[in-house]
């Protein structure tokens, strides 16, 4: 199955979309962690990405379309995958439609992780103390919030007007939003 997590920063997209990719043996594929891979990596493209990372800007659409279509054709991502960080803006939404219908793979769940800016600020500063991440500075991590809801809200209307939103309640713990997206999974029929 092929599912979909959109959501702010810190609305722990990426803690739930392992545990579903762990649990149901899909690929987790989030595009923030193989971006910090490549900055990590020292090569010329990741030297050019770093500063676009730390200051929370988002990276170029055509570089991350060539991106997921390149770890889309991997060979663990065959049998499913969880998407998590993209698509961000519409133009990444609607070439991510285009290549899954390409592919005859459409979308089996997208959520919608509904959490209040509050929430996620305190979060991400703690993860700023606990792992010390460039992006989760201050300034980056309004600029991030600020990014969300200008480019990446759009893309929740663009789900939600073809019917495939499911709203999950993002603020309670790990254990009990993992139970609601469980839930939902098994409507969209995936256990
Ligand atoms: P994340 O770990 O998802 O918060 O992503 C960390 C950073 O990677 C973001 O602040 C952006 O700079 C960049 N990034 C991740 N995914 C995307 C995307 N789909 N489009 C543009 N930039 C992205």
């Amino acid at each position: 199955m092929e599912i979909l997590i959109l959501g702010p920063q810190g609305s722990g997209k990426g803690t739930q979309a392992n545990r579903i990719a762990s649990e149901y043996g899909f690929a987790h594929i989030a595009t923030g962690e193989i971006l910090r891979a490549t900055v990590a990596a020292g090569t010329e493209l990741g030297r050019r990405l770093q500063p676009i990372l730390d200051a929370g800007e988002l990276v170029p659409d055509d570089l991350m379309i060539e991106l997921i279509r390149q770890r889309l054709a991997e060979p663990d991502a065959a049998e499913g995958f969880v998407l998590d960080g993209f698509p961000r803006t519409l133009p990444q939404a609607e070439a991510l439609d285009e290549m899954l219908a390409e592919i005859g793979r459409p979308l089996g769940a997208v959520f919608e992780f509904l959490i209040g800016d509050d929430v996620c600020v305190r979060r991400l500063r703690g993860r700023a103390e606990l792992e010390g991440r460039s992006d989760d500075a201050p300034e980056a991590i309004a600029k991030r919030l600020a990014l969300y809801h200008e480019l990446t809200e759009p893309v929740v209307e663009h789900y939600r007007a073809r019917g495939r939103l499911v709203g999950i309640h993002a603020e309670p713990s790990v254990h009990e939003v993992f139970a609601e997206l469980q839930t939902a999974l098994e409507r969209a029929g995936v256990a």
